[in-house]
């Protein structure tokens, strides 16, 4: 066994033999030398799961499989996989139909797939090529976030070397079956990373979110039948196809089942991404030697995001909480990209939280009202708290925008600029009381204009 691979960025992986008792698969390959290229990464069995379909199994099969394995989707709304490929059109749907493969990856914390695509790029292709067959694709575009410069070089590469092997493209090792993928660039937005700005900014205009329905199933890329897919979640493909359902379903739990890779980072004394089975706690996650290695600097946990920026800050007590999908929503946040990022007892909740909502401010793409004018009233709202500036009712005001919010816009990025703050008032209240009560200018709003109003000066709104 290879010994641990470091990447650039320090961000380091265990290999198999430092998996603490559980069965891995995901980063088998990644651990060995080459694991990005095509030769090697066909001497380690890439492409036999695609070769043995094509000859052996039927479309609707592999869809069955997949279906009947219970494998969510690991790019944040976990939906069932299996289940979102039937809704394509049946195939005798004359319409052409393409897979949508979302590599943007730009929830904050949030780095797991980039380690796929940089180190095992040929089982993200294998996976869309499975995907493909069994929803019949013609098409697969890969839309990768514009910062993954390096990850997109070996990607393209892995597709051009892929494409020489007949591995892609036409009559696909002699099957019968084409199918094209092809690699698009993003520049840097996160609302792309929302499943129809994504096919948006495919179709070469700007990454608005467009309204639903339609759904890309019905209504996709180009006006065509489309599913989008993120890359952790095709990389799970050709495992289950080969081993199948059950195998797949002894990892994880009932309703979470499998692997999932769990990015660690903040204050923790071990960063990195580790391939975990869903329904590990998140105590031992952040505290366990094998993965985070416990809190920097021997200090207190304050709060931790379990699941990306808009999962919200949970307080230590929630630790033994299991890392699914179910029972992070009973905590009132949610199992996201399962990217944990930890805070100590340095670290101050509402600077945090005000973190967060300037990234959904700067990020909102400013369609819907609610989305663009939230966002910044409640950076507002937070950045005087932060500042010793805070009012007697900030935090009512700030609960009430929450609401306002929710369920109303176009995407979700409200929604998610909303959670974290409602969050964090319901497991910190203290801290934000403490603000207010020592701000020297802790007042009723009718004192001073509203939070918006054009009203008085910049400092007066804030
Ligand atoms: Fe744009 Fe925000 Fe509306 Fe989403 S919710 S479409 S990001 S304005």
């Amino acid at each position: 066994m290879s010994p641990a691979k470091k990447a650039s960025n320090n961000y380091s992986w265990p290999t198999r033999d430092k998996q603490p008792g559980h069965e891995t698969y995901l980063f088998n390959r990644v651990a060995e030398k080459d694991s990005h290229l095509l030769d090697a990464a066909r001497k380690l069995g890439a492409y036999r799961v695609l070769e043995e379909s094509l000859e052996k199994r039927k479309p609707e099969e592999v869809t069955g499989l997949v279906k009947d394995s219970g494998l969510r989707g690991r790019g944040g709304a976990g939906f069932p996989c299996g289940f979102k490929w039937t809704f394509m059109p049946k195939p005798e749907d004359p319409r052409p139909r393409y897979l949508a493969v979302n590599a943007d990856e730009s929830e904050p914390g949030t780095c797991k797939d980039r380690v796929l695509i940089r180190e095992d790029p040929h089982l993200l292709i294998e996976g869309i090529l499975l995907a493909c067959y069994a929803m019949q694709c013609r098409g697969a575009y890969i839309f990768i976030r514009g910062e993954y410069k390096n990850e997109a070089m070996v990607l393209q590469k892995a597709l051009q070397d892929a494409y020489e092997a007949g591995l892609i493209g036409k009559d696909i090792l002699g099957s019968g079956f084409d199918c094209d993928v092809q690699l698009t660039r993003g520049a840097g937005a996160y609302i792309c990373g929302e499943e129809t700005a994504l096919m948006e900014a495919i179709e070469g205009k700007r990454g608005h979110p467009r309204p639903k329905p339609p759904f890309p199933a019905g209504f996709g890329l180009w006006g065509q039948p489309t599913t989008v897919n993120n890359i952790e979640t095709l990389c799970n493909v050709p495992f289950i196809v080969d081993k199948g359902p059950d195998w797949f379903k002894s990892m994880g739990t009932e309703k979470s089942a499998g692997n999932v890779l769990a990015g660690i980072s903040g204050h923790v004394k071990t960063p990195g991404v580790f391939e975990v089975p869903l329904g590990i706690t998140m105590r031992e996650l952040i505290y366990g030697e094998a993965y985070g290695g416990g809190i920097l600097d021997d200090k207190e946990l304050l709060a931790y995001l379990p699941g990306g920026s808009s999962s919200g800050f949970l307080p230590a007590d929630t630790l033994d909480t299991p890392l699914t999908h179910d029972d992070l929503k009973d905590q009132g946040s949610m199992l996201g990209t399962a990217s944990v990022i930890v805070l100590n007892e340095t670290a101050d909740i509402i600077q945090a939280t005000r973190i967060i909502t300037e990234f959904y401010m700067d990020e909102s793409c400013g369609q819907c009202s609610q989305c663009r004018e939230g966002t910044s009233w409640l950076s507002e709202i937070l950045l005087r708290l932060e500042q010793g500036r805070g009012r007697a009712d900030d935090i009512d005001t700030m609960l009430d925008l929450c609401v306002q919010m929710k369920g109303k816009t176009i995407c979700v990025l409200s929604d998610a600029a909303a959670w974290p703050i409602e969050l964090a008032i319901k497991h910190f209240r203290p801290a934000f009381e403490k603000a207010i009560a020592s701000s020297a200018t802790a007042v009723s709003s009718t004192a001073s204009p509203a939070v918006g109003s054009t009203e008085g000066s910049e400092e007066a709104v804030r």
